[in-house]
This record gives C-alpha cells, structure tokens and sequence, in this order.
C-alpha cells in the first residue's frame, strides 16, 4: 500500500467539558461527571469515563442518564469557559505547527509530512502533548499515522490520555481487527445496515467489492470502503483558510432611519447564522461595520463562545450596533461577518434546557431548505408610544402549521411558535 509519506497528527481532548470543569472544581476528579441541561429534559453533552462505566453517553436525555447513574455529578455546560479553554490549545498548536486544522473546538489535525527528516514527528508530537497538558491542565490523546482517518481511529484507540503511532507499514494490521463503528464516517444507521450485511470488522468491509458498497451507500459506501483500506487523501485544511462568512449593504440612499438599519442588521445576522448552520458551522467572531456617507468607516469586534443561534449572534451584533453608531450622521453601508468559524453543531444546542428552542431552529430552518430563506423570519414590532422596538418574534411567511406539526408535533402554529420562542427572546435583553 503507497502512502505518499504523509504524516498526519490528530489530536483530540479527553472528555473536553469534563476535563474543564475539574480544573475550577478538583472535587469532580475521578468521579462520574456528567455535562449537558439539567431539566429532565435536557441532553448530555460530554460525560466522564467514570460515568461511560454505567451506559452514559453523549446525546443521552439527562433523565435516562440519572437514572443510569444516580451518583453522577450533573453540571450545565459552559460554553465561554470551553471556549477559551479551546482557544488556548489552539494558540500552543498553531505556534509550534506548520499547518493545522481545527476541527471542532476540542480536535486538531496537523500536517508534519517532511519533518521526520529533521527530528522524529513521534518526538515532535509527543513535545507538544506535553506541552498542551503542562500549559493548559486539560489531558489531550493523539494518533499520528499517514492521514486523517488512521490518525483520527488511532486517537480514539489511544484514549484516555494517551498516544499512538501507526506506521504506513502497520496501517491495515491495525485497521483489521477494530470494529467498523470505528470508522469516523459511520453512524449508527450506516452501522446497523453493514452489520444486517454480515459486516462487523473493518477486516470484512475490506473484503466487500468496493462496487457492491457502492450499490448500497452510494458515494459515501466508496468512501467508507476506502477508508476501511486506509485511504483518505483529504488534506488538512489550513486553519487560516477556514474562511468567515459576511454579508454587507450599501444604500441607494444614505440613511439615517435606525429602524430600517435595525431590521436590516437583524435580517443579515439571520441569514449568516442560517448559514452557518447549514455548513454546521460555529462563529466566535462577530465583525460590525458601518461607512458614513462621508466614506469614514468604522469596525468593531467581539469574540464570543462559540455559537450558530440567531438568538446569541443577534444580541452581540445589536450590541456592537449601538457601540458602533455614536454620530447621528447619514450611513452609507452596514456589514456584519462572522469569523474564526470551526465545524461543528450539535453540541452548544445541548447545555439549553429548552429542547423547544433547538426544535424550533430545526423546525425554521428545515422550512427554509424547502421554501427558501425568506419563507419564515424575525419580524420587528414598535411599540406604539414610543416607538421603541420591544418584541421580536417569528412570523412565518406562509402557512406553516403542517410542517410545525410535522417537526414539533404541535398543534396551532403561530400561538405555539409565540410560546416556543416567548421565554428565551422576551425574558431577555428586549430592548436594544
Ligand atoms: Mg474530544
């Protein structure tokens, strides 16, 4: 088998959130820890081995998982924390690597082929493990093999706290004996059709014709049998091309209309962030921009934890907004981007004790995959005194009570969308 003599690292933090949290409090250590919303109707997030021992698992409702593990310490995530602590690791590999990747906010993959002709890449790797665990507290894993996939299987074979190497040589003896589930690409409904097939280890997936996978997978059965090979040719992705999104506007007329700017700013935070989420995407950079109409442009920026919810994104662009636009002067543009993006979706979603509010962003969005963005979208009401802007609310565009019901498997639509949204966008910072 050619392998081009790649070396590709993986690196992934063990039970990141868990991990985290045991830094502020040492009380957790070598318990059963388990993070995620803590109404009964919350989901886990992240959970420690400890509590893995008793069937606890990522994406679990907290309820079965109490009922799994009574003693387990139960914590609501804290995205901010998590996040700087992600950023931290971050700044160690990009200083020490020629190009990286970051891959969700606890993985990195690092592309060191050519440097084991100056020092061994375990060597090297193995320094910047420590170094991670020295400056940071947080046990890291990693697997450094010929590309991405072995790399990324060899992490979790490595885990806890650990690291191995698997040679060019060494890959398909390594890959034979592991169960397919750990191929990064099959979940569990991919799992239990190759196992209905007969196929359980990555041994007896190599032995399928390539074409027969096909039949049944698709594209993705060829990729998944290259995978099983130890193929994967996808390169690591420069972290610094992992581009922002941005959308901006420049007015026929220059203006000064702040509700019109407002609404305009609401509807392109809206599009961004639905954006985001359909490339399952999180930002932790919110750029405001606005250009006077004597050209004088200004920008600001904040750094916030990672997020893909209108409802965050919103506030800190409002925020920035007003911070922003301190001359009553006719504006000529407003722009807002998105930066410093990292894949990822499910797990900010899971510290909300609301799963209404991740229903109904599912709800919204899957009405915009099929009717376009504009179908549904944030209306902006004035109070009639003041003329201050107080309420924000969904206002479909169309009749949606069929695909509500379909998705939320509630009933009258607009009432229900007013009580879904009511509690986390009116009891907050209504008023910008
Ligand atoms: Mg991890």
């Amino acid at each position: 088998m050619e392998y081009e003599g790649r070396n590709i690292v993986h690196f992934d933090l063990d039970t990141f959130f868990v991990s985290v949290e045991r830094l502020r409090d040492s009380n957790l250590k070598g318990k059963p820890v388990i993070i995620g919303g803590l109404s009964d109707r919350g989901v886990v997030a992240s959970c420690s081995y400890e509590a893995r021992k008793y069937g606890v698992h990522s994406a679990m409702p907290m309820k079965m998982a109490r009922n799994l593990c009574g003693d387990a310490m139960v914590i609501r995530g804290d995205m901010e924390l998590y996040s700087r602590y992600s950023k931290t690791v971050t700044d160690i590999i990009a200083e020490a690597s020629p190009v990286y990747e970051k891959a969700s906010v606890d993985e990195h993959y690092i592309d060191i082929s050519g440097m084991d002709r100056f020092f061994g890449c375990m060597k090297w790797t193995s320094e910047l493990r420590d170094k991670i665990i020295r400056e940071t507290g947080l046990p890291i894993s990693f697997g450094l093999s010929v590309n991405k996939t072995v790399s990324k299987i060899a992490t979790g074979e490595a885990k806890p706290n650990g690291k191995l190497h698997v040679a060019s040589q060494q890959v398909i003896p390594f890959l034979s004996p592991l169960s397919i589930r750990k191929i990064p690409m099959i979940g569990d409904k991919t799992y239990h059709l190759l196992r209905s097939m007969g196929i359980d280890t990555i041994k007896t997936l190599r032995m399928i014709p390539m074409e027969m996978m096909e039949k049944v997978l698709g594209k993705n059965g060829i990729v998944i049998w290259k995978k099983s090979n130890g193929i994967d040719n996808t390169p690591v992705k420069p972290y610094s091309e992992q581009k922002s999104i941005s959308t901006e506007r420049t007015f026929e007329k220059d203006t000064i209309n702040i509700t019109y700017l407002k609404e305009l700013l609401v509807t392109m935070v809206e599009k961004l962030a639905y954006e985001l989420r359909k490339k399952e995407k999180l930002t932790s950079c919110i750029t405001v921009k606005i250009r006077y109409s004597n050209f004088d442009t200004h920008t600001l920026q904040k750094h916030i934890p990672y997020t893909s919810f209108d409802h965050v994104l919103l506030e800190t662009a409002k925020e920035l907004f007003d911070r922003l636009y301190q001359r009553r002067m006719l504006i000529r543009l407003i722009g807002v981007k998105f930066s410093s993006l990292i894949p990822g979706v499910q797990q900010l979603n899971m510290f909300e004790d609301t799963p209404e509010m991740v229903r109904l962003y599912l709800t919204l969005d899957t009405l915009r995959n099929r009717f376009g963005r504009k179908s549904v979208r944030r209306a902006v009401g004035l109070s009639r005194n003041n003329g201050e802007m107080l309420e924000e609310f969904i206002q479909p565009a169309y009749n949606v009570e069929k695909d509500v019901k379909e998705h939320t498997n509630e009933t009258s639509t607009e009432k229900r969308l007013w009580k879904i949204i009511r509690p986390d966008y009116l009891t907050g910072n209504r008023r910008w």
